[in-house]
């Protein structure tokens, strides 16, 4: 991509109300537009990263067996007054609203009852079973507060899963694959090292359900963390029975700051038995099926990952998520390096290596803070001096020092 031809711009300042650090750096560098409190658009190079993350956890889920689809935004009162979820007294984040013949609706928080009586015509024998759905959508939550920029919207992305079994055993084992899936996908989008498997309030079997925090000071919950023993535990199950269980003292905690970036939860067969979900055994007899629901925040991820990459100049994408991953910045307009730089445009453009051409007409010191600000992990310049000495100049965003290299040297470093 041409910069001379992206609409977005990069801008000095954030809007004086964003106070959250991941909005702010992403609408200076033209990532994401503010709607209004909680509410982000997502701009050509914002909607790179996210559907880089996307596919990220696509692959992961669809390696355990999750097949993709999507979900209706409108939901169905009667649905939701089975489990009595539809009472804003026990769900507090519900937007509303009423058709034009007087029918409700509301708007998709989440999914687990509009999925559960779905799936009720799909899975009603053994042979059904197991069954694994996930879907990227767009939830709509009422939330109090929306301060945290992208990672506590009011308007934002999930990845919610959702798996049926009739045997126990595999339902129990499933879980713990999704544990498993989870931890790959936190480690390829590089916050493998700060993001834990964190005990929470809730789940079937025992009184556990699991989050997946994220150290970050951004962050709106506290979890006590044992490295050594790779132990967290959110505070609101902290207590001498969960310390027992988990075999730690508290004095052994360490109180951090994090984001739950995903939580996964086990319902057991409540939630079928209440939504009228049973399957045939080979016998004929009616038995229960076991639901478990597993979510990732996938914009909030995207704030996490921006917060915790970046720097006094700007975003630091990892290299997996980048919007691109070359940012080429072509020096002056002299024939000879608009020529030399068009020919390595071209020439990364079909060693598939994304890139984003600055061919803009402005000053090289708004082209390197661009580079930076935008977090791209190399940049390359083209100017006369590099063409004087056949060469070109590469530099990592994460480091300080550029280096001169021949583009055969450049592309292989790039490859690599
Ligand atoms: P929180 O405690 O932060 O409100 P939650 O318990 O309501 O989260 P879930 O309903 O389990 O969250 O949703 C699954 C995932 O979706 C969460 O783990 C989180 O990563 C993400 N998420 C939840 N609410 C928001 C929000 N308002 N904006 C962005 N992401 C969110
Ligand atoms: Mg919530």
């Amino acid at each position: 991509m041409r910069l001379s031809q992206l609409f977005t711009k990069t801008r000095k300042e954030a809007p004086a109300d964003e106070v959250a650090k991941n909005a702010q750096l992403l609408i200076k560098a033209g990532f994401i537009h503010k709607e209004m409190a909680g509410v982000y658009a997502f701009l050509p190079l914002g909607l790179r990263v996210l559907e880089n993350i996307k596919t990220i956890v696509r692959e992961e889920m669809q390696s355990i067996g999750g097949q993709e689809i999507i979900m209706t935004a409108l939901q169905n009162k009667e649905t939701w007054d089975i489990t009595k979820r539809w009472d804003d007294e026990v769900v507090d984040v519900w937007f509303k609203s009423v058709l034009k013949n007087g029918t409700e609706v509301g708007f998709g928080w989440s999914h687990e009852e509009p999925i559960t009586a779905m799936m009720k015509n799909y899975l009603t024998s053994y042979r059904d079973f197991p069954a694994s759905v996930f879907q990227f959508q767009t939830k709509l939550r009422n939330e109090l507060r929306a301060k945290s920029g992208i990672m506590r919207g009011r308007e934002f992305v999930m990845k919610d899963m959702y798996s049926y079994h009739i045997d126990e055993k595999q339902h129990l084992k499933y879980y713990d694959s999704v544990k498993d899936a989870y931890m790959r996908v936190f480690k390829r989008v590089g916050l493998g090292d700060i993001t834990y498997m964190t005990y929470a309030a809730g789940g079937a079997f025992t009184k556990y359900s699991h989050e997946f925090q994220t150290i970050s000071d951004a962050g709106e919950d506290v979890i006590y963390l044992h490295r050594g023993k790779n132990i967290a535990i959110n505070e609101e199950v902290l207590d001498d029975d969960s310390l027992k269980k988990m075999g730690v003292k508290r004095e052994e905690l360490e109180e951090v700051k994090a984001a739950e970036v995903g939580n996964i939860f086990d319902f057991g067969t409540t939630k079928c038995d209440d939504m009228g979900l049973f399957a045939t055994d080979e016998a004929g007899n009616q038995v229960p099926v076991y639901l478990a629901s597993f979510g990732i925040g996938i914009t909030r991820l995207m704030g996490v990952i921006a917060e915790h990459f970046s720097d006094e100049k700007g975003l630091v994408w990892p290299k997996n998520i980048a919007p691109a991953t070359v940012y080429l910045a072509r020096i002056g307009d002299k024939k000879e390096v608009v020529k030399a730089a068009d020919e390595l445009y071209d020439t990364l453009q079909q060693t598939n290596i994304a890139v984003l051409y600055d061919d803009r007409d402005v000053r090289p010191g708004e082209k390197f803070a661009d580079a930076d600000l935008l977090g791209i992990p190399y940049r390359l310049v083209v100017s006369e001096k590099t063409i004087a000495s056949d060469k070109i100049e590469i530099k990592a965003r994460n480091q300080s020092e550029s280096k001169l290299v021949t583009v055969e040297e450049g592309l292989k470093a790039l490859a690599e």
